[in-house]
C-alpha cells in the first residue's frame, strides 16, 4: 500500500495556480527527491501533504486515508509526519535534549525518563550526543539541523518531509546533514526531500520528481533522469545546476 498518494491535486493562491493537476504516489520505504526551479511549487507540495495548506482540487491520502480536515484526527496524522525546513526551527531557549523530548512527552504522553533515553540515542545517531545540554545557538548550523532531524525522528514518524534542509547551511556543513539523511534513507524511512543537492538526489533517491510552474513534469529513477531528462525544462534546469 502506498504511504502517500496525490491525485489531481491543484492549488491556487489568488490567481496564481501553484499546483496544477499533481499525481504522485509514494510507497512506504521510498525516497522521493523533488527538484525544480524556485517558485515551481515544491514547498507548497510538501505543505499540502501534511495539510499546512489546503488544496482546491483533487485528493491526498496518507496511510490509506484521506487527510483529516481538522481536529484531533489531523493532529494525530501530523504527529506521524516529521518535517525539516531550511531554517532549523528549534526552540531557542530550550536545551537540545528538551527540544527533542517535548513532542514525545506532550503529544505522545511519553514519560520524561523514557523520552530522554530515546532522545540521547537519537542524538548519538545524528552524531551530536555531546550537545544534549546545549542551547541551539551554541551549535553550528549543521549541528542544529541534525538536532532538528533528531527532534522529528523522536515522534517516530512514518514519513519525513525535508524542504531544502541544507540551503541555509555553510558549504562545509552540508555533507554532515546529507550523511544523516542518507543513513535515514538506508534505514528504510519514507522520505520526500526537496533539494538542490543533485549528488544527494542521484545517490539516495529511488525516484526524482521534476517540477516546473506547478506541474510535475517528470518522475523517474535518478539514473534515467540525470542521464537523459525527458523534458526540455528539466534539461535546461540540469544544465544550470550541474
Ligand atoms: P518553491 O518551493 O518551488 O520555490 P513555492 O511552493 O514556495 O515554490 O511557491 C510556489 C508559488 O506559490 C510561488 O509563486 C510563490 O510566490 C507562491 N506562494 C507560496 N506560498 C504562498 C502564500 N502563502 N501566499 C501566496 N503565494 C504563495
Ligand atoms: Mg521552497
Amino acid at each position: 500500500m502506498p504511504l502517500v498518494t496525490l491525485e489531481g491535486v491543484s492549488k491556487s493562491f489568488g490567481k496564481n495556480r501553484v499546483l496544477n493537476d499533481i499525481n504522485l504516489t509514494v510507497e512506504a520505504g521510498e525516497v522521493v527527491c523533488v527538484i525544480g526551479p524556485s517558485g515551481s511549487g515544491k514547498s507548497t507540495l510538501c505543505r499540502c501533504v501534511n495539510r499546512l495548506e489546503t488544496i482546491d482540487e483533487g485528493r491526498i491520502t496518507f496511510d490509506g486515508r484521506p487527510l483529516p480536515a481538522e481536529g484531533r484526527e489531523l493532529a494525530r496524522m501530523r504527529a506521524q509526519v516529521g518535517m525539516v525546513f531550511q531554517s532549523f526551527n528549534l526552540f531557542a531557549h530550550r536545551t537540545i535534549l528538551d527540544n527533542i523530548t517535548l513532542g514525545p512527552r506532550r503529544v505522545n504522553g511519553v514519560r520524561r525518563a523514557e523520552a530522554e533515553e530515546k532522545a540521547r540515542a537519537l542524538l548519538e545517531r545524528v552524531g551530536i550526543a555531546d550537545k544534549a545540554d546545549r542551547l541551539p545557538r551554541q551549535l553550528s548550523g549543521g549541528q542544529q539541523q541534525r538536532a532538528a532531524i533528531a527532534r522529528a525522528l523522536a515522534m517516530e514518524p512514518k514519513l519525513m518531509l525535508f524542504d531544502e534542509p541544507t540551503s541555509a547551511l555553510d558549504p562545509e556543513m552540508i555533507q554532515e546533514v546529507l550523511d544523516v539523511m542518507r543513513s535515514l534513507a538506508a534505514s528504510g524511512m519514507t522520505m520526500i526531500v526537496v533539494t538542490h543537492e543533485m549528488g544527494f538526489a542521484r545517490s539516495a533517491a529511488d525516484r526524482v520528481v521534476f517540477m516546473a510552474d506547478g506541474r510535475l513534469l517528470e518522475v523517474a529513477p535518478p539514473k534515467n533522469f540525470f542521464a537523459a531528462p525527458a523534458s526540455e525544462r528539466a534539461a535546461d534546469f540540469l544544465a544550470k545546476v550541474l
